[in-house]
């Protein structure tokens, strides 16, 4: 009587079944997320109840539990879930389905023999959104929504690696908006910001989804472009440029129009490092800069 007011109340869903994978018992947790009554699913199948149950893996764990009498879990980051019941996150909706722990272990009865199995499930939405916020918050910057340069250094370092060992062409182009203090001073920081934002987005457009952009620094960018020689690079540093020339951005009724300087890097042999391929790039850059702006060039 007591046990069952507990397996009543407790927050966290309890399933007994028997050795057919047929429901014994079924908590309110469990009635209150699926909508299914108790009496209505005892008795039945669970895999018939829930179809993405009826796999090899999770037979062959309940499988276990009744020959061999272990514990099996089921991690929210490798499964997600094994109910799938709609997310009550108060959160923006990140996760379509709740996000589960699960645990399934034995039942044995006054001879020691296994006669059923349990199953438990938490409900870890919350937690699995905050670890995806920490994860998202630290490689984007929170301006432009792009990745941030920490990042980016992880990123190109590893890239960089990769390519040495294995070969494989890479590139980068590093950008920055030109006179980029004249429309802080004309329009103010806002207008400033809007820029920021404005330049992301249309690069973000342009590029291809293997294709990197990262936030280097306040007004300065860097796209990596792998699988990329330089002669690439340059032509995608040229679109660049265009489409930036190209952009009108609104704000507060004014037409606000802004260029970029562009430098670009390809990999070769005679560049030892991840940070000497960023000073090609920026070294290019700087040149571009001097040589008049609005303007991509390569790496000499
Ligand atoms: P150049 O063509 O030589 O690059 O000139 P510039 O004016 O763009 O370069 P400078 O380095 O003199 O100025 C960069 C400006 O970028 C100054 C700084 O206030 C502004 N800036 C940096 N980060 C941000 C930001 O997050 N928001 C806004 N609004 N401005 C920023
Ligand atoms: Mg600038
Ligand atoms: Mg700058």
């Amino acid at each position: 009587m007591i046990f069952n007011q507990i397996f009543n109340a407790i927050n966290i869903g309890l399933v007994i079944l028997d050795r057919d994978l047929k429901v014994q018992k079924w908590n309110r947790w469990m009635e209150i997320h699926s909508g299914i009554s108790e009496d209505k699913i005892v008795g039945s199948s669970l895999l018939e109840t829930f179809p993405n149950l009826n796999k090899p893996k999770f037979k062959r764990s309940c499988k276990s539990v009744f020959s061999f009498g272990n514990f099996c879990f089921f991690s929210q980051k490798l499964h997600h879930y094994l109910f799938p019941f709609k997310s009550t996150s108060y959160f923006e909706p990140i996760f379509e389905y709740m996000q589960q722990s699960c645990a399934m272990g034995p039942l044995r009865d006054e001879n020691n023999v296994i006669q059923n199995l349990f199953i438990y499930i938490q409900d870890v939405t919350e937690v699995a959104v905050y670890e995806h916020k920490l994860v998202e918050m630290n490689m984007k910057d929170g301006l432009t929504g792009i990745f941030n340069r920490r990042y980016m250094e992880i990123k190109l370092k590893e890239e960089f690696k990769r390519c040495k060992r294995y070969g494989g062409n890479i590139s980068i182009i590093m950008f920055d908006i030109d006179h980029f203090k004249k429309v802080n001073d004309a329009y103010g920081h806002q207008c400033g910001d809007f820029i920021l934002k404005s330049v992301s987005a249309r690069i973000s457009s342009v590029i291809r989804n293997v294709d990197c952009l990262f936030r280097y620094g306040g007004e300065e960018f860097c796209c990596m472009l792998p699988e990329t020689k330089l002669d690439g690079a340059l032509q995608a540093a040229e679109r660049f440029r265009k489409a930036i020339m190209e952009m009108e951005s609104y704000f507060n009724g004014t037409i606000v129009k802004v260029t970029v300087s562009l430098g670009v890097a390809g990999l070769n042999e005679s560049i030892e490092t991840s940070e000497m391929f960023l000073k090609k790039a920026d070294e290019a850059l700087y040149r571009a800069k001097r040589e008049g702006r609005n303007r991509a060039l390569a790496m000499s």
